[in-house]
């Protein structure tokens, strides 16, 4: 399907929305070789407020989800970390996250980066049929799904194969959990900020900074 025709001067801005509870290599990747094959000028991450998908389970607190972001990203000049999902009150909408972040950017391109288990789930985000309109959509490769743009918009919809790296947020939350190490899966500093912190350590009541 279409990548975008460039529209000169315009800036390239790649978006990245996740729980990032923890973020891990697997989103880091992701982001590069967007930001690399679609010449990208900057990805935002963007660290959702209260994810709607995930009620049923407690999700960390927002600011030490954001503080992750911040250290994971950090050494790279073209990744940024936004606070628009986390300043946000109630659940995190996809929508909204687009609206303003078209509001801060100006006439920025922006590009939606996606996996491919978040991708089949946009019809049933709220006011899907706007989000079309917002910026392009990037679903990348994950292991275990199936990457299709099926029912999707073929022009606003981009497939791309990256590197298949088999972590997800949940298996580094139960590593942690029991013991277990998350070195390389995870950047150095969010290993430290984790441990720091004694986050997923287990308990009913884990640390709640900031919600
Ligand atoms: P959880 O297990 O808590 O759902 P997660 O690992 O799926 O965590 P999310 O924060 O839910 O991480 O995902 C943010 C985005 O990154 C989603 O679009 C998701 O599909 C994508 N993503 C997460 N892990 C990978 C991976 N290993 N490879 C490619 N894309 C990924
Ligand atoms: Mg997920």
């Amino acid at each position: 399907s279409g990548v975008p025709v460039p529209s000169p001067g315009r800036r390239r801005v790649g978006v990245m929305g996740g729980t990032f509870d923890p973020v891990h290599h697997g989103h880091l990747v992701a982001a590069s070789e967007v930001a690399s094959v679609f010449d990208l000028d900057e990805v935002v991450f963007v660290p959702t407020g209260r994810p709607w998908q995930k009620d049923h389970r407690e999700v960390t607190g927002a600011e030490h989800r954001y503080l992750m972001t911040v250290v994971a990203t950090a050494s790279n000049p073209s990744f940024t970390v936004s606070r628009v999902d986390v300043d946000r009150p109630g659940p995190t909408y996809t929508v909204d996250t687009l609206r303003d972040l078209r509001r801060l950017l100006g006439d920025a391109q922006l590009f939606f980066i996606t996996g491919a288990d978040a991708l089949q789930q946009i019809l049933s985000w709220k006011d899907a049929d706007d989000v079309w309109e917002l910026a392009h959509f990037v679903g990348v490769t994950r292991p275990g799904h199936e990457l299709a743009a099926t029912g999707l918009p073929h022009e606003r919809v981009s497939l791309l194969e990256i590197p298949a790296l088999a972590i997800s947020s949940t298996d580094c939350r139960d590593r942690v959990a029991r013991g277990e190490p998350v070195w390389y899966l995870v950047p150095d500093g969010v290993v430290q900020y984790i441990a720091k912190h004694r986050l997923y350590r287990g308990g009913p009541l884990g640390p709640r900074l900031g919600d």
